[in-house]
């Protein structure tokens, strides 16, 4: 009977999940390396690109070079190596556009359920519609996941104590409110990783004020946004400063980092509890 049944269900040499940059590279060289094989992409949101598409927050870029998060087949071309993320999401739909995978995406299905069946040497695999009401199934000999590593419905918020009892608006950078309005706001951005070096120039661009809150200190580098020279990799010359105030204060107190940026450069003896930061390039934390 089990058998009866996985022969009228649909079945796929490959089943992919997710249309972000793995899925689209995966699409890619199974069409190169095994033209024969039958494959669909399962992709859970109505677009392509994945972490590209779904970030918005302001100064979103890559953090590192897009010679080595680029895909070899399609070498990057374009003039920053360290990309922002519109041309990175334009560089993923462009990539699956030209080889055709973009035909083999079947949008708003969320994979569910992947069971092996020993019996028969597949997977059973449930989708369902994240626009209608509806579930299918499908069965693959092999399934990819590309599905990344977080969560896509939120992203992880810690139960800050009195959270709730906050006056003003509290903002996840993976769920950027379109139009939000830091104008003579003041900001604080809590942790000092990627997105929040990433994130926080841009909003000393119009904020009044903003403040990186960092439990411990970490280490980060600069680098250059350009792309390699012929004689290799050139570090970025230094930008002026717009003027605005930022500042990076420790979370603990018990830990206090230098740093560099184009219009900061480390030289008190005893660290201040406030810092002016740069306002444009990127401030980097080096361990104390
Ligand atoms: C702001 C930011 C900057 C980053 N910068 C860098 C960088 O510079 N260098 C680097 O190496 N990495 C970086 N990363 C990590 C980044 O996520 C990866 O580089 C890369 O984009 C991951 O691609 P992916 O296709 O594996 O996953 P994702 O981009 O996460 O795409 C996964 C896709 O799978 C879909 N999906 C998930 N679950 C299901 C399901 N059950 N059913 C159907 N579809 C599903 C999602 O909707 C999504 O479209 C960054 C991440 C962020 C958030």
């Amino acid at each position: 009977m089990e058998t009866a049944s996985a022969e009228r269900t649909p079945h796929l040499d490959v089943l992919i999940v997710g249309a972000g940059l793995s899925g689209i590279g995966a699409g890619h060289y199974l069409q190169t390396e095994c033209p024969w094989a039958e494959y669909e992409i399962f992709e859970a949101r109505d677009a392509i690109g994945g972490t590209w598409d779904l970030f918005r927050y302001p100064g979103i870029r890559s953090d590192s070079d897009m010679h080595t998060l680029g895909y070899s087949f399609r070498p990057w071309e374009g003039e920053k190596s360290i990309a922002d993320g519109d041309s990175i999401l334009q560089y993923i739909k462009d990539t699956a556009r030209e080889s055709g995978v973009d035909t083999h995406i079947r949008f708003n299905h969320r994979i569910t359920a992947a069971n092996w069946s020993t019996a028969d040497s597949l997977w059973r695999i449930t989708a369902e519609r994240t626009d209608i009401n509806e579930s299918s199934e499908f069965t693959a000999s092999f399934l990819f996941s590309c599905s990344g590593y977080y969560r896509y419905d939120h992203g992880y918020l810690p139960d800050f104590e009195g959270m709730a009892d906050f006056a003003g608006t509290i903002v996840h950078p993976q769920a950027w409110p379109e139009g939000l309005d830091v104008c003579r706001k003041k900001v604080v951005v809590i942790g000092s990783g990627a997105t929040a070096v990433t994130l926080v120039p841009a909003l000393a661009r119009a904020a009044s004020h903003v403040t990186m809150l960092q439990r411990r200190c970490e280490r980060s580098c600069r680098r250059s946004r350009r792309g390699p020279r012929r004689s290799g990799f050139t570090p970025s010359s230094p930008r002026p400063s717009t003027g605005s105030a930022g500042s990076i204060r420790s979370w603990s107190g018990g830990c206090w980092p230098k740093v560099w940026s184009d219009n900061f450069r480390p030289g008190t003896t005893s660290p201040p509890t406030s810092r002016r930061a740069t306002t444009r390039g990127t401030s980097v934390s080096v361990p104390c």
